[in-house]
Parts: C-alpha cells; sequence; structure tokens
C-alpha cells in the first residue's frame, strides 16, 4: 500500500536540544496511525514539523509530493490539518462561530453549509449547544469542537495531540469512538498520545517514540501485548 505521508530521517532541535532524532514513520492511506511515548518524548514536536511549524531535517513525502516546498498554507490547502494539544478554540466566540471561522478559507465554495450540517449531525452535542460560549463547554465537548473544526477543513490527514488529555475515561471512550468513525469517512489520522491503551485499542499501526527516537513499531494489536509496551505503557496489564 501507498502511504499518505511519510517521514524519513526527521530531525528537530530547539537550538542544542535533538527533540526528534531520525525518525521515520509512514501513514497509510484511511488508516488510523498512533505515536505513543512519555512526557517530552517529542511527540507534539513531530506533529509540529510535519505540519511545517518548526524547522526540521531529513525527508517528509505527502501525497507524492515532497513537502519541503509547501509552507503551512499550502499543507492546510492539500488536507493536512493539525488539531493541537491545547485546541486552541476562540473561547468568547459561540460554538457555531468557531465551526466556520475553521472553515474561513473554504466559505465562498459549494457545499460550505452541507459542510456545517456534516458535523452538526456527526456531533449532536454540539448541534444541540452551538449558540453556547466555546469557554464554556465541558472538557469533552471542548475536544468535540476542536474535532468538528478540524473537520470543517476537509482534511486528508488529521494530525491530533492528545485528544484524550485532561477528560475523564468515559469521554475519552466517545472521543476515541469519534476518532475512528472519522477513519470511515476516510479521513487518513495520525495520533499522538500519552493514553497508550485507548490509542492502540482505536490504532491499526503504532510507533513507540522516546527521547526522540522510535524505539519499536509494529501493528498496535501486537503492541498491545509486547511486553516491552505492556510493562512501561500500560501498567504491566
Ligand atoms: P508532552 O507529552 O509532555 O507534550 P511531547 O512528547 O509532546 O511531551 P515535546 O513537547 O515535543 O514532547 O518536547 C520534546 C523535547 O523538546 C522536550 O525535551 C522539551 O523540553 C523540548 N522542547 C519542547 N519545546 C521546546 C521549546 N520551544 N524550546 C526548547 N525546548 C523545547
Amino acid at each position: 500500500m501507498t502511504a499518505l505521508l511519510r517521514a524519513e530521517g526527521l530531525h528537530v532541535s530547539y537550538g542544542r536540544v535533538d527533540a526528534v532524532r531520525g525518525v521515520s514513520l509512514a501513514v497509510e492511506a484511511g488508516r488510523i496511525v498512533t505515536v505513543i511515548g512519555p512526557n517530552g518524548a517529542g511527540k507534539t514536536t513531530l506533529l509540529a514539523a510535519l505540519m511545517g511549524l518548526l524547522p526540521s531535517r531529513g525527508t517528509v513525502t505527502y501525497d507524492g509530493a515532497d513537502l519541503a516546498r509547501f509552507e503551512v498554507e499550502d499543507r492546510v490547502e492539500r488536507g493536512l490539518c493539525l488539531v493541537p494539544e491545547a485546541r486552541e478554540l476562540f473561547g468568547d466566540m459561540s460554538v457555531a462561530d468557531n465551526l466556520l471561522l475553521g472553515a474561513y478559507p473554504f466559505r465562498r465554495e459549494r457545499g460550505f453549509r452541507a459542510k456545517l450540517d456534516d458535523v452538526y449531525a456527526r456531533f449532536p452535542r454540539l448541534a444541540e449547544r452551538r449558540g453556547q460560549t466555546a469557554s464554556t463547554l465541558s472538557g469533552g465537548e471542548r475536544q468535540m469542537l476542536a474535532l468538528g473544526r478540524a473537520l470543517m477543513m476537509r482534511p486528508r490527514l488529521l494530525m491530533l495531540d492528545e485528544p484524550s488529555l485532561g477528560l475523564a475515561p468515559l469521554i475519552v471512550r466517545e472521543i476515541f469512538r469519534i476518532i475512528m468513525g472519522l477513519r470511515e469517512l476516510g479521513v487518513s489520522i495520525l495520533l499522538v498520545e500519552q493514553n497508550a491503551r485507548a490509542a492502540l485499542e482505536s490504532a491499526d499501526y503504532g510507533y513507540v517514540l522516546e527521547t526522540g527516537e522510535i524505539s519499536l513499531h509494529g501493528p498496535a494489536a501486537e503492541l498491545l501485548h509486547d511486553p516491552r509496551v505492556t510493562a512501561t505503557y500500560l501498567g504491566g496489564a
């Protein structure tokens, strides 16, 4: 199968700190690929570099093209979309306005309104709260709004930075169900998580990132039972 995104020998440094050191990974079209690893392993840095928000060395190809040629805006236009850990909603604005702003570049295109209806159909809780201010939403609803806003941008590759962060276990399960539903839509997903179990249970393939390097990778179902993963990331289960 051809990969939608392939990184080879990716390096990212903050001055003298090498945060990502020679990472190679691939996301096949229509798959959920997860990168798990502890705090400070370089997960956020990796996503920021793929999005073009940080300079990097190495090669990244996306849809057959070398990404180095593309600015962030070009990457967005080609369907690369990052949902950052902080979710970065417009707190004083309503749910509806957050969704509309997310799709601002596409506002003149046909099907724009239909896209909004699609998002409301997928997230009934957002539809019920469309007039509510974003800052008054619960943590889970905020994550749904961040995902909904990303969907408004018609992503082909959705990069999610710790979507489960700070959420109660039941809500985490709901968010992961939603993410798996996005795969059914044909969206490819690169999911960065500290919640290794939830991530591996949802993903097709997984990578373990430790101090900037991939220490292990394989089909997610195999990693779930790999003693090196269970001992360190799944509480020995
Ligand atoms: P977390 O799960 O805690 O967010 P992470 O795996 O996403 O961790 P990163 O945030 O990518 O890890 O950080 C990787 C390394 O780079 C860490 O050692 C961190 O201290 C360092 N780092 C991150 N951002 C900067 C920065 N702006 N300047 C300098 N060092 C940074």
